[in-house]
């Protein structure tokens, strides 16, 4: 966005206006087409795990298809198939292995209270996904034909795979681009593989007494400005799971993110990051890491975290005392705030709550961030903002409230 004030959100800054298709542009190449689907259905159809199946624990349990579709640099986009979910063969010399030629994405198909599967804001993940695309030289797409196969994908798995008798519970998403090149060289990629597949995911978000963070160390940083952390590709992931490893052996959950000499808090592992606390004129303020430099990820849980305090916070909230009691109307503010801001408010018991917001953790609280062997203590409230929050964007995934922000998928009869 042009012409925007310092203080102002800059959470209307993934469009695909400003995304270049290089790849595609002014190509002959054969578009991405969702409608020339092609269907093969599995004859060995999977059994839906329990929900309390120790299995869901491993994140190894796909549903019975997936969506795939081949792109080569000389006819563009080839035609999507829908098939049973199973390996694929890619030569030992392809792109990805050697050169991390991979975007991925990340989303959740919900079972609502009201019966109806949805899926959020998924326009959001598919013009992310071809920023992040883009970004690795794998090819452009129309990002709305993207979601026609990932729904359709959403419409013949999930009748079965969220069965109506267990509403609230979700699969997540994982859209995938790998580059499948059989060439050594290092160049961009001449092909590539596009492939959606729906997972049985454990929940994460119920962490008990909050999430305990690990502040990266000095010598580590996960992104840096003119680099690609504001892309969801994998090569931001590997070289970050030594910290996040690390943060495990220490009883942490997550790595937060610093960079910088004054030690900026940018985001948790794979999750945006909020503090909520007093100012020191006394405004409660929540505060999160800005987009405007491209080194964090422009979460879709994030942004809609902001558009919804803008518009339900910024006036406060009337509670009855049996409720929790009124909240102070919250100042909304994206900026960089450091390491001793955090400290300095700890210590002046300014420190209101803290969460991390992103689809696989969804809003989760943070009780702790540890910091050069200091461990800051941050509030954990049961009747607090983080979990009003989490409270009204539950309620738009499982459609307990008419959201726009919710995409109903209609199901279509299990074939398999
Ligand atoms: C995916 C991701 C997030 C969260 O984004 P959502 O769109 O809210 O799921 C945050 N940070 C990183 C680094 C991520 O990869």
């Amino acid at each position: 966005m042009s012409g925007m004030a310092a203080n102002e959100t800059t959470t209307s800054s993934l469009t695909s206006a400003g995304i270049e298709d290089k790849r595609n542009a002014s190509s002959s190449l054969a578009p991405l087409k969702a409608s020339s689907i092609t269907y093969s259905f599995t004859k060995s159809p999977k059994q839906v795990p329990a929900p309390d199946d120790p299995a869901i624990k491993a994140s190894n349990i796909t549903s019975d298809h997936m969506v795939t579709c081949r792109w080569t640099e000389t006819n563009g986009w080839e035609t999507p198939e829908l098939k049973p979910f199973g390996p694929f063969s890619i030569m030992p010399t392809a792109s990805v292995l050697h050169y991390a030629t991979e975007c991925f994405e990340g989303m959740k198909l919900y079972r609502g209270h009201d019966g109806q599967l949805r899926l959020f804001r998924p326009d959001l993940n598919c013009k992310r996904f071809l920023v992040s695309s883009l970004r690795i030289a794998l090819p452009g797409f129309d990002p709305e034909e993207v979601l026609k196969l990932i729904v359709e994908l959403c419409a013949i798995d999930g009748p079965k795979w969220l069965p109506k008798d267990r509403p609230g519970s979700f699969l997540y998403i994982r859209p995938t681009m790998i580059a499948t090149d059989p060439a050594l060289g290092v160049h961009t990629p001449r092909e590539a593989l596009f492939y959606a597949m729906l997972c049985v995911f454990p929940t994460m978000d119920s962490n008990v007494g909050g999430m305990k963070l690990l502040a990266s160390r000095d010598d580590m940083v996960r992104a840096w400005p003119g680099g690609f952390g504001y892309a969801k590709v994998g090569a931001n992931y590997g070289p970050s799971l030594l910290a996040q490893g690390e943060a495990k052996k220490r009883n942490c959950d997550q790595i937060l993110w610093l960079f910088g000499e004054d030690y900026k808090v940018t985001e948790a592992g794979a999750s945006n990051f909020f503090v909520i606390w007093k100012t020191k004129d006394g405004k409660t303020q929540l505060i999160t890491a800005p987009l405007s430099d491209k080194l964090i990820l422009d979460g879709v849980t994030r942004r809609s975290v902001l558009e919804l305090t803008k518009e339900r916070l910024a006036g406060g909230v009337q509670r009855e005392q049996s409720e929790g009691g009124a909240l102070e109307p919250l100042e909304i503010v994206e900026r960089y705030f450091t390491m001793s801001e955090v400290v300095e408010a700890a210590d002046e018991g300014r420190l209101v709550e803290a969460f991390g917001a992103g689809t696989a953790f969804f809003v989760s609280q943070v009780s702790s961030v540890t910091w050069k062997d200091r461990e800051i203590k941050v509030p954990v409230l049961d009747k607090g903002y983080a979990l009003l929050i989490k409270g009204w964007l539950g309620g738009i995934m499982y459609g307990k409230e008419r959201h726009d922000w919710g995409y109903v998928v209609q199901e279509k009869e299990a074939k398999a």
